[in-house]
C-alpha cells in the first residue's frame, strides 16, 4: 500500500521537474535545479548554461535569416514603390 501512495504522490510532481532537460539526470527533493525560462529544470549550472547557449545559437540563427528576408522584402517594397511612383508621374502627366 505505501508504494502504491509514493507512486501516486510522485506522479503529482510535475514531470518536467523530475529530470535534467539536457542530460536526464534524476533531479531528486534534495537536489538543486536550476530553472531557466520558467519551465526548464537542469540539475547543474553547467547544463542550463549549455541549453542557454544552444537556444542563443538557434536564436542568432533565426534572426540572421530573418534579417535577410527583410533585406530582401525591403528591397521588393522599394522597387514595387518607385514603380508606383513612375506610374503615377505617367498618370498625371497624361
Ligand atoms: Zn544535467
Amino acid at each position: 500500500m505505501a508504494s502504491y501512495y509514493s507512486a501516486f504522490f510522485g506522479s503529482e510532481e510535475p514531470h518536467f521537474l523530475e529530470s535534467c532537460s539536457l542530460c536526464s539526470k534524476h533531479l531528486g527533493p534534495n537536489s538543486d535545479i536550476f530553472m531557466y525560462r520558467g519551465d526548464t529544470a537542469f540539475c547543474s549550472n553547467e547544463c542550463r548554461e549549455e541549453q542557454i547557449e544552444s537556444d542563443e545559437a538557434k536564436e542568432r540563427r533565426w534572426k540572421l535569416s530573418a534579417r535577410s528576408l527583410r533585406k530582401k522584402s525591403s528591397e521588393a517594397a522599394k522597387d514595387s514603390a518607385a514603380g508606383k511612383n513612375v506610374r503615377t508621374g505617367t498618370l498625371v502627366v497624361a
